[in-house]
């Protein structure tokens, strides 16, 4: 079986200029975009980490751009659209890793940042409400204000959107407490606007918004999002030192498994560690060190620093969050590993993974089998109630077939890819098609015009 597309999947044909041109008429009075610099910045994310999805994404761009700031406005451009039969691709942010928010058939991007008030927050149980196109930084700064916090945020929340988190992201900081951004509990309810002639907004309880939950945008346009908070926490930041790789994970798993109160837990293999951005120089430590990226919360802190010697490891820089100079630790983890990496070693890619349990011995039958081309990265995530180490190695690009090799080799061993170099939703996750997904784009976008090509089950349904 071939985990890596070979081509683009089936695609409406481009907008004729006249139809683009009678969408612009209907959305007189609205911030377009036509300059061709600024429709390329609006068509692309940070899929070039993905030297499958790179090539096959080039060139792809949409023909109008439209800002939006209001819902009536995002209502006006949905209409337009499905009056006139043109695709049209949602964008947040537009920090996706797998281009989902490149327009794969050209048509409408329409930019969502001006949708970006906290609507409301409920004092009593931090539940809140959020415009879809609000920055997760910015919103985050809010709840606080409020004793609150976000429980999930990508290591993009600098820049990255709720809605674009909702519909693209998985999970990231926070996840080795509260798990992923699909699991039950966090996404409470969706407003909606619908792709239809005369579009309608809709309000979603809980089980009606899954469907829309990491559907890329290809189901619907979320307008906002009521979500479950956290109560807000002065995550202390600890870099540890290992010199022994077992311990390393074997430490990894003890924390990840305590009771300790933790927002990340991110391990990186030693040869990673010379190319991040450490913040204050990252405490000194030897090249030959594997590091352990803590956030803890300050009551956990004098257990984890008295533990630290019998898990084999040493403290090598700690601070506050949110003090001192240099990037936050948070923007060493996740998919910034990635991103450091690769910006500076030419030749490499990632994977993202969860292994078979316990990790280590699929972790060194790997790195036997693949040496050097193979650096380890590791997260600590709740899956399904277990406390788990996901994977993010950084791989070495050896062609097409040494991935799918390696792909091949981790699923032998039982471990699942989270394959980033695929455009589906569905090829990205487990490979199958969510009925409901399907059926939520029938009821919110029946002409099929939302994010062409990225829905599987939308082109082979019976
Ligand atoms: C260095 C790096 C690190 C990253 N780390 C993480 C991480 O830790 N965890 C993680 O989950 N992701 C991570 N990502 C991926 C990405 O940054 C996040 O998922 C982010 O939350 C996406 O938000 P965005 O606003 O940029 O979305 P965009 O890229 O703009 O959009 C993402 C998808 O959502 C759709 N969309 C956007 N807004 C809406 C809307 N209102 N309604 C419906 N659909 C919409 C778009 O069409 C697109 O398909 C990382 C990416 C990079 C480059």
């Amino acid at each position: 079986m071939t985990h890596l597309p070979d081509g683009l999947p089936p695609l409406p044909a481009l907008a004729e200029p006249e139809q683009i041109e009678a969408v612009a008429r209907d959305l007189e009075g609205l911030p377009l975009v036509r300059s061709t610099v600024e429709l390329e910045r609006l068509s692309r994310d940070f899929h070039e980490d993905s030297p499958v999805l790179t090539p096959l994404l080039a060139g792809r761009v949409a023909q109008l751009g439209v800002h939006a700031s209001s819902v009536e406005a995002v209502q006006r451009v949905a209409s337009a659209c499905v009056r006139h039969a043109v695709p049209l691709t949602l964008r947040g942010a537009g920090t996706g890793n797998y281009g989902q928010c490149v327009p794969l058939a050209g048509g409408v991007v329409l930019d969502l940042s001006g949708l970006n008030r906290l609507r409301a927050i409920d004092p009593l149980t931090g539940v809140f409400t959020a415009d879809a196109g609000i920055g997760l930084a910015a919103l985050d700064d809010q709840l606080r204000q409020a004793g609150r916090a976000l429980r999930l945020l990508p290591s993009t929340a600098r820049s990255a959107s709720l809605g674009g988190f909702i519909a693209g992201g998985s999970g990231g900081l926070g996840s080795v407490r509260w798990g992923f951004l699909r699991d039950p509990g966090h996404l409470l309810g969706l407003e909606v606007v619908t792709l239809e002639p005369e579009s309608r907004r809709l309000e979603l309880a809980a089980a009606a918004s899954r469907p829309l939950n990491h559907a890329y945008g290809c189901n619907g346009i979320i307008t906002a999002l009521t979500m479950a908070s956290t109560e807000a926490v002065a995550w202390q930041e600890l870099v540890i030192g290992f010199s022994d790789w077992e311990r390393a994970v074997v430490a990894a798993r003890t924390i990840g498994e305590s009771s300790l109160v933790l927002q990340s837990l991110c391990l990186l293999e030693a040869p990673l560690c010379g190319a991040m951005p450490w913040p204050g120089g990252g405490g000194g430590g030897t090249d030959a060190d594997h590091r352990l990226l803590v956030q803890v919360s300050p009551d956990g802190l004098p257990l984890l620093l008295s533990w630290l010697a019998e898990l084999g490891g040493r403290l090598l820089w700690q601070r506050p969050a949110g003090s001192g100079q240099g990037l936050p630790l948070a923007e060493l983890t996740w998919n910034h590993t990635t991103l450091h990496w690769c910006r500076r070693q030419s030749g490499w890619t990632y994977l993202q993974l969860l292994l078979p349990q316990p990790e280590l011995a699929c972790l060194q039958g790997l790195k036997q089998a693949w040496g050097d081309d193979l650096l380890w990265h590791l997260e600590g995530v709740r899956s399904q109630g277990a406390q788990r180490l996901a994977a993010l190695p950084l791989v070495r690009w050896r062609g097409r077939e040494a991935l799918e090799r390696l792909i091949d080799q981790v699923l032998e061993r039982g471990g699942l890819c989270f394959n980033p170099h695929v455009l589906t939703v569905e090829d990205g996750g487990l490979g199958v098609i969510d009925a409901d997904q399907v059926a939520a784009k029938t009821l919110y976008d029946p002409d099929g015009l939302l994010n062409p090509g990225k829905l599987r089950g939308w082109w082979e349904r019976p």
